[in-house]
């Protein structure tokens, strides 16, 4: 099993440089796709309340991307499910490091966060409730990590010469801060379409698309590529229901496809998202079903397309990566919160109207009594390439304040901070978010100022490794 001292001891490597004319040269590169479409009647995850699939939308996947350079390699692993939980990553990257030799400390796995996705086994108190317990999830939830690990061994299989390039597009007015400040002075979350009682967002977003484009290494034109790795910062709950469907991270492939080819895979990296999404309150339009993740892929890739035209070179430097444990604490509950937070989860299970948020309190009271007052451990994970590239895998929902505050201390052209990587600690909101209250900080399973934290050891990570690979 991959553990905390490997975890800790994940060295940060060196690679003789192998330069052609400062742009990154001798990288291979891999890919490969593998279904996770699990099987009918499976509950599926996303809301405070139970259902079963009852068919397939669209399929759901694991994508996987090895780089390789001089011998050093790491995987990026993207799921089409809700979260990651930490004992599915170190399984996973226990079997990738026996069955490929890629370091499980370079190997960085994220869920897209889709909420047309399976539930899985112990992922909360909440999940458990949610079908989490039955043997249909629990199996499925067991085989995951199989499944991951031989998707990066398809992807090692495949490792070819590549050209690796890098864009960042710009999509406004897609995604939206779902927080807003409202007339009576409070700060509402999905207030609801056309209410006349907004004021105005109660937070910024993030309309960067972080673009890492693979292609053959004498490719002159689109159908001789081979990935796109696409960040950006959205919930995917864009359509709803009960049918599996990979929300609009799978459209985005599609419309991709469509340009590049069916050969091409389309990798997403989810951003900051925790208090973003895709509806437009001052939009009268319905914005949940099948046509809606077709038009945000459309608009999207429309995106993607368009910084295709100003793709450069990632510039010379070593492949490395680094991870740091990060303890954050546990908000402060009651006995006395405990006691209510039992008897609302057996009274509210059986009735949910109007208690939507008395059973957000409950379940948050009741994960965090459930460890017993010991903090997270939570990973921060850095993979750079070359020295205009980095992802940053964080563990759980981020709100998209933190991520931009990232952005902006990382010295890396394109830093793609990926949320819910390799784990997920629920909401991690800011410091002036859990001041001003509703959904996600009363969810929020880790104590304020968590967030900062995090993105301190980020920054500092980033500024190390850019360091490094230039050689200062
Ligand atoms: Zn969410």
């Amino acid at each position: 099993m991959y553990g905390k001292n490997a975890l800790l001891g994940a060295a940060v490597v060196f690679l003789a440089l192998c330069t052609s004319g400062g742009v990154l040269a001798d990288t291979r590169v891999g890919v490969a796709v593998l279904d996770i479409t699990p099987p009918l009647g499976m509950p599926m995850a996303g809301y405070y309340h139970e259902r079963g699939a009852d068919g397939v939308l669209d399929p759901l996947f694991c994508r996987a991307l090895v780089f390789e350079q001089d011998g050093q390699l790491a995987a990026l692993v993207a799921l089409d499910i809700i979260s990651i939980t930490r004992p599915l990553t170190d399984a996973a990257r226990a079997g990738v490091e026996q069955a490929t030799g890629i370091p499980g400390a370079h190997v960085l796995i994220s869920a897209t966060h889709a909420h047309t996705g399976p539930e899985l086994s112990q992922r909360s108190q909440r999940s458990e409730d949610m079908g989490g317990k039955q043997t249909i999830t629990v199996e499925y939830t067991e085989s995951l990590p199989g499944r991951i690990v031989e998707c990066v061994r398809l992807a090692h299989e495949q490792l070819s010469p590549a050209r690796v390039r890098y864009s960042t597009g710009w999509c406004d007015k897609l995604a939206f801060n779902r927080r807003y400040y409202m007339r009576d002075g409070s700060v509402g979350w999905n207030p609801g379409k056309l209410n006349p009682n907004i004021v105005l967002p109660a937070g910024p977003t993030d309309p960067e698309v972080g673009i890492v484009y693979v292609e053959q290494p004498e490719a002159a034109g689109p159908t001789q590529s081979v990935a796109t790795y696409v960040n950006f910062a959205m919930h995917p709950d864009t359509t709803g229901g009960s049918k599996f469907s990979a929300d609009w991270p799978g459209a985005l492939g599609r419309v991709l496809a469509s340009y590049h080819g069916p050969h091409h895979v389309t990798l997403v990296g989810n951003g900051t998202c925790g208090n973003l999404n895709h509806c437009d309150f001052f939009w009268g339009w319905p914005d949940s079903g099948p046509f809606e993740q077709h038009r945000i892929g459309t608009i999207l890739g429309g995106a993607v397309f368009q910084a295709y035209k100003d793709l450069r070179p990632v510039a010379a430097g070593p492949l490395r990566v680094r991870s740091e444990l990060v303890e954050l604490a546990l908000p402060e509950i009651s006995e006395d919160e405990i006691a209510a937070a039992r008897q609302t989860v057996a009274e509210v299970n059986s009735d949910r109207g109007g208690n939507f948020m008395r059973l957000v309190t409950a379940y948050r009271t009741l994960n965090v009594a459930a460890r017993k007052g010991q903090p997270h451990q939570v990973e921060v994970q850095v993979i750079a390439l070359g020295q205009d590239v980095a992802w940053v895998g964080l563990p759980g929902e981020v709100f998209v304040e933190l991520g931009l505050a990232l952005k902006k201390r990382s010295p890396f052209a394109l830093t793609c901070v990926v949320e819910l990587a390799n784990e997920s600690v629920g909401y991690i909101p800011d410091r002036r978010s859990y001041a001003e209250g509703n959904y996600e900080p009363v969810s929020a399973r880790c104590a304020a100022g968590s967030g900062e934290k995090l993105v301190d050891v980020a920054a500092r990570l980033l500024a190390e490794l850019h360091a490094e690979g230039s050689g200062t």
